[in-house]
């Protein structure tokens, strides 16, 4: 049992998280990441504020722009019903709390962040448009990717578009291009929309509010919006992404599932209630920072944490081993030690008179007032034999248990520790999908070798990407085979179909797709002329290919194509597949010609094993 008594009301509601009204304007605070700026620019921010406001007042009444967000009496009705549902147990009780937490990670922050690009370049902006898109580009990149594969393509991006007039008048092509390798390739091209419509409908200012922001720029979300507002406007929003879910989880036991619309409605509640009015994009990258380098998944560095001294789960944890470590056979009997008797729990503590009566020799029954009679009247079942059966409630009548602890059917598990938080409903596993892909080569072309590409539509899975021919199929057969000509003959004209040789596999997994490519290959003999391709489609050298806006999946395909063809080395390992009989043994002199033609694979190139769309 979760040591959360099951409270129906919160009896300290008042104290709760309901913030997005009376959070500071963000012409009001002063971003904590400007140098301090001169009065002269300040009133020039000031009127550009303005301006800007008329302006997205202008766009806000026109129809292009998405259905509103859950904000105002929505979303406070929202939180009315959160909070009449919870413990106050998953709360920040009171200022003194509040102003702990943000005052202790904050402290850790400034000592201890990493110096990042994206960092530096807001830090020294004093451009409000041209900060706002340094934070955007990096926000938009780092969603579902890590870090440290985000700064290279960071440092590209910005170095071949500096300004958002630069990224509004680049091709999507060359966006694509640059994008290729870093997965979830709708960012990118959302990234460009968003660009031109600054540019071409906002005068080139980007809106000033996460409201606008989410509401105007197309791919721009809650979180991405709350993130531009507060580290490059000052706006007193919280955020909450998958680094603070698991901080927030862990820091307010909040074990019921995190991906839950009611325990996402309670982290954004409490992000809003924790951001730093002074300092409010420093206090949201801090929370992103401690998930990322100190609270993370499976190995937190709890000795090492700001916030421990506020942490539910740390608290829990080691409640846990204090009561294991006296019942142990040898160690002093629970009865004869004052100081092992249990303590009233933590969710009653602000209220509880914590007086223990006796019912059997080493368990004991507190009686405490949560909240108004009848429903908060608690008692409270304490013994070290139990272990962590710390609290239970006389429920109000008809009420039920706390919807943000843990569900009685997943009970703590000691061996996991802080861990056990946060909670995730088991994912529906990926489709499970086929394609036939062909890499369809010249390699005697003329000015030397060139494969087939084709590019997918603009809308849907990899939009806009080039790719080998290829078709969805079943997964194996003569069907396969046949339809796969179809497609290649419908780009490069009649074929010798004997030729189509059967290569190996991929299995790719797209964010929500399993896609397992049949990779088939076939050279074109003799010395060929590259053929015009038809719109759609282009031959290209290899050199062109890497540099090409291509999937992962693809070049993983080119790889088993390379290291199948005649020439390639036998037994490598990037390529797991078995040879089909049929492929013929290349000469000596066809394979210094290969080697030749070997692909050179950037050190950066992506993993074969990444799992991105
Ligand atoms: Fe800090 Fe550990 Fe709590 Fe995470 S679980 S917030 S690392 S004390
Ligand atoms: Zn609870």
């Amino acid at each position: 049992m979760n040591p959360c008594p099951h409270i129906q009301s919160c009896p300290l509601q008042k104290l709760s998280p309901t913030g997005h009204t009376s959070a500071p304007q963000p012409a009001k605070s002063k971003p904590a990441i400007m140098k301090k700026p001169r009065t002269a620019v300040r009133s020039r921010h000031r009127k550009q504020a303005s301006r800007q406001e008329g302006r997205e007042k202008r766009v806000l009444s026109s129809s292009q722009v998405k259905p509103p967000t859950p904000n105002g009496l929505a979303r406070r009705q929202e939180e009315v019903v959160l909070q009449a549902s919870v413990s106050p147990y998953h709360l920040f009780r009171g200022t003194a709390e509040v102003r702990a937490f943000r005052e202790n990670l904050l402290r850790w922050y400034d000592r201890e962040k990493r110096d990042l690009p994206w960092r530096r370049r807001a830090e020294g902006e004093v451009d409000l448009d041209r900060r706002a898109y340094a934070v955007w580009v990096s926000e938009v990149m780092l969603q579902q990717t890590q870090v440290a594969t985000v700064i290279d393509y960071y440092t590209r991006w910005m170095q071949k578009w500096p300004t958002l007039q630069d990224l509004a008048s680049a091709s999507l092509e060359g966006v694509n291009q640059l994008w290729a390798g870093l997965g979830y390739y709708s960012r990118g091209r959302r990234l460009h929309e968003g660009a031109r419509k600054v540019v071409e409908e906002l005068g080139g200012h980007v809106p000033r509010t996460a409201e606008t922001l989410q509401q105007l720029l197309p791919g721009v979300g809650r979180y991405t919006a709350g993130a531009i507002a507060s580290i490059a406007f000052g706006q007193a929003t919280g955020v909450v992404d998958g680094n603070v879910v698991r901080v927030l989880c862990r820091v307010r036991a909040i074990g019921a599932d995190s991906s839950s619309a009611l325990v996402s409605q309670h982290l954004w509640s409490l992000a809003q209630q924790l951001v730093d009015p002074t300092r409010p994009g420093d206090l949201n990258q801090a929370a992103m920072e401690l998930g990322a380098t100190v609270c993370t998944p499976q190995h937190p560095r709890c000795s090492q944490c700001p916030v421990r001294s506020l942490c539910r789960a740390h608290q829990r944890v080691e409640r846990e081993q204090l009561l294991a470590s006296r019942s142990l056979p040898g160690s002093p009997d629970v009865e004869e030690c004052g100081e092992c008797r249990p303590q009233p729990s933590p969710a009653l503590s602000g209220t509880c008179s914590g007086s223990l009566i006796p019912i059997y020799p080493t368990t004991w029954l507190s009686l405490c007032r949560a909240g108004p009679w009848p429903a908060l009247w608690a008692w409270h079942l304490s013994s070290p034999g139990l272990r962590g059966t710390w609290g239970s409630l006389f429920p109000a009548p008809g009420s039920g248990q706390c919807r943000l602890c843990a569900p009685p059917s997943e009970p703590w598990d000691p061996t996991l520790g802080v861990t056990n938080f946060p909670r995730k409903a088991s994912r529906k596993p990926p489709r499970e999908e086929c394609s036939a892909t062909c890499v369809l080569e010249q390699p005697r072309a003329v000015g030397g070798p060139r494969i087939l590409l084709v590019q997918r539509p603009n809308s849907g899975l990899l939009a806009g990407l080039w790719e080998f021919p290829s078709v969805t199929t079943e997964p194996s057969g003569q069907r396969q085979r046949q339809a796969l000509l179809r497609e290649l003959q419908r780009w490069a004209g009649p074929l010798p179909a004997t030729r189509l040789r059967h290569l190996g596999q991929v299995v790719h997994t797209f964010s929500h797709i399993k896609l397992t490519y049949e990779v088939y290959g076939l050279a074109l003999e003799g010395e060929t002329p590259v053929t015009t391709a038809p719109p759609g489609a282009r031959w290209l050298t290899r050199e062109e290919f890497h540099t090409a806006a291509v999937s992962t999946a693809m070049k993983k395909v080119f790889r088993v194509y390379e290291g199948r063809r005649p020439g390639a080395c036998k037994g490598s390992k990037r390529s797991p597949v078995s040879a089909p009989s049929s492929w013929k043994k290349p000469s000596p002199g066809q394979q210094l010609l290969d080697s030749f033609f070997r692909p050179h694979i950037p050190r950066d190139a992506p993993s074969l094993n990444s799992t991105a769309q």
